[in-house]
């Protein structure tokens, strides 16, 4: 038995193992895809409080894990299918086991959306990509697309215009969310085009992608955009398929009150999973902390 068991190892999740493993509870983390969760993948974080001139993502989140192991805590390579409310507890069923415990962290981030195009699927892995921190290096000298309009999209192409020949950003409106200053730096590369206005329509190659199918949206007339990559970076969705039934949610992100109490007794959110404005590592970490220590108190209780 388990006092606590955290689903996710991203910043929320090993934040609220630093502090339930602190207070000598014994706790479990589990991770389903690679530890560090979307933080790890992020070669340079800026804006994460203490590193006056950044920090990788993957040596700030090995740091996490360093930490949280410190105080005994565990971690298993195992993805959580189901969550079940028994009598003396609260059993969690993964793809390899079942574990029973007392109190759950639910701190499964937010996976990056699909464009649902055609050639997406079929050319995963083969020029299409969700992460230019991951997959970047296999395009170098080559010519690759990103698409969005968001921070994640406008760091990706200034990322990517370091190792590619040529970066195309095809953004679906003319104007940007994104921050000015990031626009600003990636307006300046020499080998970065604008594709306002557009969509990918289709998504085409032979062994690997070798064009796009767009359509810019007002006119829509269609071009064939010849890339060998294409990055895509439109946003993000929870990741709630297992819980969706066991506590309630809005647009798939879990409802918490403001110490990651869910709608469920013994289970908490923290981080990118909770219904909430602001999704970055400093707010992760701050819902972990307040989970953990809200943990800490129900166990107390
Ligand atoms: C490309 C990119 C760049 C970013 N840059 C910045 C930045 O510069 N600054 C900043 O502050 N933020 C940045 N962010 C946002 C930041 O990474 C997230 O806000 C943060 O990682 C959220 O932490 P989290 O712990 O909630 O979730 P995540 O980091 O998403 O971690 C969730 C973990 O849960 C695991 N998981 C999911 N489902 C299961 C399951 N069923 N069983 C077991 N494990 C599961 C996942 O595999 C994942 O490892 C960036 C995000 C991206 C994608």
């Amino acid at each position: 038995m388990y006092d606590v068991i955290i689903i996710g190892s991203g910043p929320a999740g090993l934040t609220a193992a630093i502090y339930t493993g602190r207070a000598q509870l014994k706790t479990m983390v589990l991770e389903a895809v690679g530890i560090g969760g979307n933080a790890a993948l992020t070669d340079q974080i800026d804006n994460f409080p203490g590193f006056p001139f950044g920090v990788d993502g993957s040596d700030l989140m090995d740091s996490f894990r360093k930490q949280a192991e410190r105080f005994a805590v565990e971690i298993k390579m195992q993805e959580a299918r189901e969550l079940k409310k028994e009598k003396d507890g609260i059993r969690v069923i993964t793809d390899q086991a079942e574990f029973l415990c007392r109190a759950v962290i639910i701190a499964t981030g937010a996976k990056r959306r699909h464009l649902d195009v055609e050639g997406e699927e079929s050319f995963l892995g083969r020029g299409v990509s969700y992460c230019a921190t991951c997959d970047g290096a296999f395009f170098n000298g080559l010519s690759v697309a990103v698409v969005g309009g968001g921070d994640t999209a406008v760091k990706e192409a200034i990322h990517l215009s370091d190792i590619a020949s040529q970066v195309y950003l095809i953004h679906r409106r003319e104007g940007f969310r994104a921050n000015q200053t990031a626009l600003n730096k990636l307006r300046e590369k020499k080998n970065v085009s604008f594709k306002l206005n557009r969509i990918v329509q289709k998504i085409e190659g032979n062994e690997y992608v070798t064009q796009l199918l767009l359509k810019e949206v007002n006119t829509k007339e269609q071009e064939i955009l010849e890339v060998d990559g294409i990055f895509v970076s439109i946003g993000l969705v929870p990741d709630s398929s297992f819980f969706q039934e066991f506590i309630d949610t809005k647009d798939g992100y879990i409802l918490t009150d403001t110490n990651m109490n869910t709608s469920q007794p013994g289970v908490f959110a923290a981080g990118d999973i909770v219904y909430k404005d602001y999704r970055q590592v400093a707010t992760a970490v701050g819902d972990g902390a307040v989970a953990g220590i809200a943990v800490i108190d129900y166990l107390q209780e």
